[in-house]
């Protein structure tokens, strides 16, 4: 019996006792290809030697110092990094330990930024319906996935949703790419003029949604008219890259890809590459100055937050991925997964859509692919997937997401980026393998 609360109480996971470029290895010797960096988070693989002696380092000079006494030289230079590679204004960086901190703060940050503006009365968040922000309650309530804020509906504050940027389900016949992204992004004036716009903060979304869609871009343009309706009402724009960002999508930030900048931006996951704990949130000037100028206090705050040792990490993380030229990696062998997967995964009669950016791909599994009928829930498509991947030794990222009170399932695949092109063959073939095999039990 376990001590360990686990989330999955019932669950027999294998235990990991080593780790070695792309793969995992579990206490009987069984090996696994990590192919989706657990969740989009080892981007650099498991044994990355210069983040581990950047870690190693910061040990043996200072391990954790409180924030209210000290700052810390690595805290310093990830945040002056991260400004040289943030476009225009995003100059300030508030860091914490994981992406549902990063998105609370956010959250509180563009109340704050009004409240010192002197406009106490925008308090409205509006968020998309698919969407996952994180767990802690403030994340949950923008966030749109029902499955996940059911059991917590009545604690949970108000939040309003608008349609997400569904190409595969919602393109009607007929209409042209941008006027589909123009109508579903004109669901955002429409809330803010239904709320009145002296009464909405911000908007949330994520570029590229990942945990309610496997991996779902937006279609062009887009997030450019989101950012013109923004604008106009004066509401912020906090773009969520918890997931996305860090590189996962062959820019370091997969907003860069929009040709927008937000006015917070989130990350974590990618950031300390699993290596660390760390999230953070990225703040345009604005936002800085208003509070800086204003109570000169952000009243909010975290123990751990600015840890040396997930600085130091994070930092040797986003200098790899610079210094080695990361980016193009992802974006090549990004087009080499999609061409392989779409070669042998495409024919099969369940796979309805495989999209997605750079190292970032999703996979939407369809009872018919003319109809795009989705899998009926009760398949459990997800977890026969996940549990046939694991006996054949990969890991991928099958999920259920409900929209719209509809469950569509995905899988998610975020390899690390130094994934040779010869272990995308071997990802692709063990993702086949056990597709066969789950698709046996519903079939
Ligand atoms: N935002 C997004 C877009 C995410 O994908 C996630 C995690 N899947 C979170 C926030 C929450 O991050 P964490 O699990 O680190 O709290």
């Amino acid at each position: 019996m376990t001590h360990v609360f686990h989330r999955h109480c019932h669950a027999q996971l294998p235990t990991v006792v080593s780790g070695d470029g792309i793969y995992l290895t579990d206490s009987e010797g069984k090996q696994y290809l990590d192919g989706c960096g657990g969740a989009a988070v080892s981007n650099l693989g498991h044994s990355h030697q210069r983040v581990k002696v950047a870690i190693a380092e910061q040990l043996e000079s200072i391990p954790y110092a409180h924030t209210g006494f000290f700052t810390s030289d690595k805290s310093e230079r990830l945040a002056t990094r991260l400004a040289e590679l943030a476009p225009d204004a995003l100059n300030h960086t508030y860091f914490v330990s994981g992406g549902s901190e990063a998105v609370e703060a956010a959250l509180k940050m563009a109340r704050q930024y009004f409240v010192e503006k002197g406009k106490p009365q925008k308090s409205q968040f509006i968020a998309r319906r698919q969407s996952y922000h994180g767990n802690t309650l403030g994340a949950l309530s923008v966030g749109g996935n029902e499955w996940r804020r059911e059991p917590f509906r009545p604690i949970l504050s108000a939040a309003h949703h608008i349609a997400p940027c569904y190409a595969y389900r919602d393109q009607q016949q007929g209409e042209s790419e941008l006027a589909y992204s123009h109508r579903v992004a004109d669901e955002l004036e429409h809330k803010i003029l239904e709320l009145g716009a002296g009464n909405v903060m911000a908007f949330i979304a994520e570029p590229v949604v990942g945990a309610t869609a496997g991996a779902l871009p937006a279609t062009e343009g887009y997030f450019q008219r989101i950012r013109e309706i923004c604008d106009r009402y004066d509401v912020l724009l906090i773009l969520d890259e918890v997931m996305c960002g860090i590189g996962r999508t062959g820019s370091f930030f997969a907003f860069e890809q929009e040709g927008i900048v937000p006015d917070i931006v989130t990350v974590a996951k990618g950031l300390g590459a699993g290596y660390q704990p760390i999230g953070a949130a990225i703040v345009h000037d604005k936002i800085y100055t208003a509070i800086a100028e204003g109570s000169g206090f952000f009243q909010h705050g975290h123990t751990f937050m600015c840890h040396p040792m997930a600085c130091a990490a994070a930092l040797a993380t986003v200098d790899t991925i610079i210094d080695d030229d990361l980016l193009s990696v992802v974006e090549r062998r990004g087009e080499q997964l999609m061409s392989k997967l779409n070669k042998a995964l495409g024919p099969l009669p369940y796979i309805g859509d495989i999209r997605g950016k750079g190292l970032f791909i999703g996979i939407e599994l369809v009872s018919d692919k003319l109809s795009k009928a989705p899998l009926p829930s009760k398949t459990q498509a997800h977890k026969a997937i996940k549990s046939e991947a694991m006996k054949n030794g990969l890991m991928c990222y099958p999920m259920a997401g409900t929209i719209d009170g509809i469950t569509g399932h995905h899988i998610l695949l975020a390899p690390p980026f130094i994934i040779e092109e010869r272990q995308l063959d071997e990802l692709v073939s063990k993702l086949k393998v056990s597709l066969l095999s789950a698709s046996a039990q519903w079939m």
